[in-house]
């Protein structure tokens, strides 16, 4: 846990790559009022083991691509050069997925919808409604919220969101267009509404969070973007902006020993069915298992190559060449002219994306 400053209300901390500021001294403790002590016990298990302090037999943070696409090509966003396929995961594949990691957690896990846009996926409701039924005790949308019109909000709220993370990056259509490049009035209204929508239900949940990824293209906009959503929604967050042009190409880097978590607590299924350690954009280059070739989740966390990451944090040398890269990631620098920027997709017809009949 970072530095904690307190002021007029608002809680602002630094945490590594981040910056926050809340209303909340810890927001998973609203949550954990609405769903009880099972709620902290996941929580503590989660910090625990993410510090290596415990060590889990079965991972408690489960990401799951629901459809590989997204309506933006942000430039600092690896779909800039590769927006996706619009490949969707198979619906009994969830559901089996969700049965496992219900079974291996009892419900003490988180599942987030964090890669692709996911409010592109029609059926994600649905999706969501099974893993609450399922007992998964923290359900986690991370969307930019083009998509988020009041009716999806409240069929989400039903459905059982315990978090919602709205990316945004701007304070203004100009930056907008550059950051991300559909219509800011747009998603602005969509999460006023949302929060309006969450109040009139009476709702605590989902959290939500404002985010903003700091570059030279928005850095001048922070504090506007600040003073506007710090006061309407849970939390804001500022987050380092890291450079992933170069995802394709993995350098012999030397690394001071560093600690990760994500090979201790989690696992990220795409929509294709590749099983990573990690969310993050490096994964690519370590995909364990196949759910195709019949792999689980529990079976990609406990197997060899997993439990050979948390053996090289937990030794802290001979580091994977992409964790090594992953560390060092630069920080990204615009040169807007030197970067692809594309406007957002033009929706396929009926919002479905390409490749899908
Ligand atoms: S690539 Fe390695 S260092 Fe990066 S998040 Fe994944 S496991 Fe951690």
């Amino acid at each position: 846990m970072g530095e904690v400053e307190s002021g007029a209300a608002l809680l602002r901390t630094r945490r590594h790559r981040q910056d926050r500021i809340s209303k909340h001294e810890d927001p998973n403790e609203i949550i954990a009022r609405v769903k009880g002590e099972r709620f902290r016990e996941y929580r503590r298990r989660f910090e625990a083991s993410g510090r290596g302090e415990i060590e889990l037999d079965y991972p408690l943070d489960l990401s799951i691509e629901t459809i590989d696409y997204c309506n933006y090509a942000c430039p600092y966003c690896p779909r800039v050069l590769d927006r996706g396929d619009g490949t969707r995961i198979d619906d009994a594949v969830f559901e089996r997925l969700v049965d496992e990691f219900a079974e291996g957690t009892g419900g003490l896990g988180a599942i987030g919808f964090d890669s692709g846009e996911p409010l592109l996926d029609k059926t994600l409701e649905r999706k969501i409604a099974y893993a609450s039924a399922k007992g998964i005790c923290d359900i986690i949308v991370t969307t930019n919220a083009a998509f988020l019109t009041p009716d999806r909000g409240r069929r989400l709220i039903e459905a059982g969101v315990t978090k919602l993370h709205v990316s945004i990056d701007a304070n203004t259509q100009e930056t907008y267009t550059k950051t991300r490049g559909g219509v800011l009035a747009d998603v602005e209204n969509n999460v006023r509404e949302f929060m309006r929508i969450r109040a009139e239900m009476g709702s605590l949940l989902p959290i939500v969070r404002c985010s903003f990824v700091k570059s030279e293209l928005n850095a001048h906009e922070m504090e506007a973007f600040a003073e506007k959503w710090a006061p309407l929604v849970d939390y804001v967050e500022f987050q380092d902006c890291i450079d992933h042009s170069r995802l394709d190409t993995l350098y012999d880097y030397e690394v001071e020993p560093f600690w990760c978590h994500y090979p201790f607590q989690s696992v990220s299924i795409n929509a294709k069915g590749e099983i990573r350690p990690c969310c993050s954009f490096y994964n690519q280059h370590l995909v364990f298992g196949r759910v195709s070739d019949g792999d689980t989740i529990g079976g990609v966390f406990g197997g060899k190559q997993q439990a050979e990451l948390r053996r090289q944090f937990r030794e802290k040398r001979d580091f994977d060449i992409v964790c090594r890269n992953c560390r060092v990631a630069p920080p990204a620098s615009f040169g807007i002219e030197s970067r692809p920027l594309l406007q957002p997709a033009a929706l396929p017809a009926k919002g479905k994306p390409p490749g899908r009949k």
